[in-house]
C-alpha cells in the first residue's frame, strides 16, 4: 500500500517546492523508500520521468557489453574514450531515473537525488568531452593549445556546472530566477564541451576530411536543442494545464529527447573513431589512461565531494527540512 491511503495527491495538496508548473495532480507525497520503489508500476506524475530514463540506462549498458565483441576495452588505449563515454551515457540516465523515483520522500531527500542527477548530467558532459577530444577533434585544431587545453577546461566546466546546478535548487524558494540560473549552467557546459564539433559542421564543414558523421552529429544537435527547449518552455502542459499530468508533459518528452539525442552521439562517434584510428595511430595522438578513464574517476571523485559538500549544508541548515 501506498502511503496517503494509496492516493496520489493534487497539486494543492503538497507543499510548493513539490509542485511542478502546469501539472496539477498525481503527485507522491512523504512516500516510504519501500512505497517508492513500489510506485514504479503504479500511476503517478513521475512515472514515466522514471521509465523513461530507466529503461534507455539498460539499453546504453546493452550497447555497451554488445561493443565488448568488437572492441578491446583491456588492451586497446584507442578504445578507452569511448569506453569512459559509454560508461558516462549509462550513468546519467540511471541516476535521472532513481532521482525521479525518490524524490518524493522528503523535501530534503527531494534536494539529494536532484543533486545526484545533476552531477549525472556533469559527468556524461565530461564523458562526452573525452570522446569528442579522442575521435572527434576537427583535424585542424589537432596539436594546437586549444586541442591540449580543452579536457582541462572541460573537467573545470563540469564541475562548476554541478556546483551551480546544486546551488540553484538551494535558491529555488529564494531565487525567482533560479531556474534560469540552471539551465545557463547546463547551457554553457554543452556549448563548451560541444564547441570543437560545432566548429567542424559549421566553418569546417567543406575542409573536414571525416565528414561521414557530419549528419548523424546534425540530427544529436537538433534533439538537443529539442530537449532544453521542452525543458525550458513546459509545453505542452502549459497549454492545457491538468490534461497531460501522467503522460505527454514536457519532462517525459524532454528525458526522450536526450535519450535519443544521446543515441545519435554514440552513433557519429562511432563512425569517427573507425574512420580516424589509423591517423590517430599513425600521429601518436592517442589519449593516455589518465586523460580518458582516470580522468573521469577524479571527476567522478569531486563531483561526489561537491555533492556531499551539499548535503552536509542541507542537514545543518534550514534548507530541505521536514514538511
Ligand atoms: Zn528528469
Amino acid at each position: 500500500m501506498l502511503n496517503n491511503n494509496g492516493k496520489v495527491l493534487y497539486c494543492h495538496q503538497v507543499p510548493p517546492h513539490y509542485q511542478e508548473k502546469f501539472i496539477l495532480s498525481g503527485y507522491r507525497y512523504r512516500f516510504s523508500l519501500t512505497d517508492c520503489l513500489r510506485s514504479i508500476f503504479d500511476v503517478h506524475n513521475e512515472t514515466l520521468n522514471f521509465w523513461t530514463h530507466f529503461v534507455p540506462a539498460w539499453y546504453f549498458f546493452w550497447h555497451l557489453i554488445f561493443l565488448l565483441d568488437t572492441h578491446d576495452f583491456i588492451n586497446d588505449r584507442y578504445s578507452w574514450p569511448l569506453f569512459a563515454f559509454m560508461i558516462a551515457s549509462c550513468a546519467y540516465p540511471f541516476s535521472s531515473s532513481f532521482a525521479h523515483l525518490l524524490c518524493s520522500m522528503s523535501h530534503r531527500t527531494r534536494h539529494i537525488c536532484f543533486f545526484f542527477d545533476y552531477a549525472g548530467l556533469s559527468f556524461y558532459a565530461f564523458g562526452v568531452a573525452i570522446a569528442y577530444r579522442a575521435y572527434a577533434m576537427p583535424a585542424m585544431l589537432l596539436g594546437t593549445t586549444y586541442a591540449t587545453l580543452y579536457l582541462y577546461s572541460c573537467f573545470a566546466v563540469c564541475l562548476l556546472c554541478t556546483v551551480v546546478t546544486c546551488l540553484s535548487r538551494l535558491l529555488l524558494e529564494h531565487f525567482k530566477y533560479s531556474k534560469t540560473l540552471k539551465i545557463a549552467a547546463f547551457c554553457v557546459m554543452y556549448f563548451w564541451v560541444s564547441a570543437p564539433v560545432m566548429y567542424r559542421l559549421s566553418l569546417y564543414a567543406a575542409e573536414d576530411p571525416y565528414a561521414n558523421s557530419h549528419w548523424v552529429f546534425r540530427k544529436q544537435f537538433v534533439l538537443a536543442f529539442v530537449t532544453c527547449f521542452l525543458y525550458a518552455t513546459h509545453i505542452p502542459e502549459r497549454f492545457m494545464p491538468g490534461k497531460f499530468d501522467f503522460i505527454g508533459h514536457s519532462h517525459m518528452l524532454f528525458h526522450m529527447s536526450s535519450v535519443m539525442a544521446t543515441n545519435e552521439q554514440i552513433n557519429a562517434l562511432l563512425i569517427d573513431m573507425k574512420q580516424r584510428k589509423d591517423d590517430v595511430l599513425d600521429a601518436g595522438d592517442v589519449l593516455p589512461f589518465t586523460w580518458s578513464i582516470g580522468a573521469l574517476c577524479l571527476l567522478t571523485v569531486m563531483n561526489l565531494v561537491i555533492v556531499f559538500t551539499f548535503i552536509v549544508y542541507l542537514y545543518r541548515s534550514d534548507h530541505g527540512h521536514d514538511d
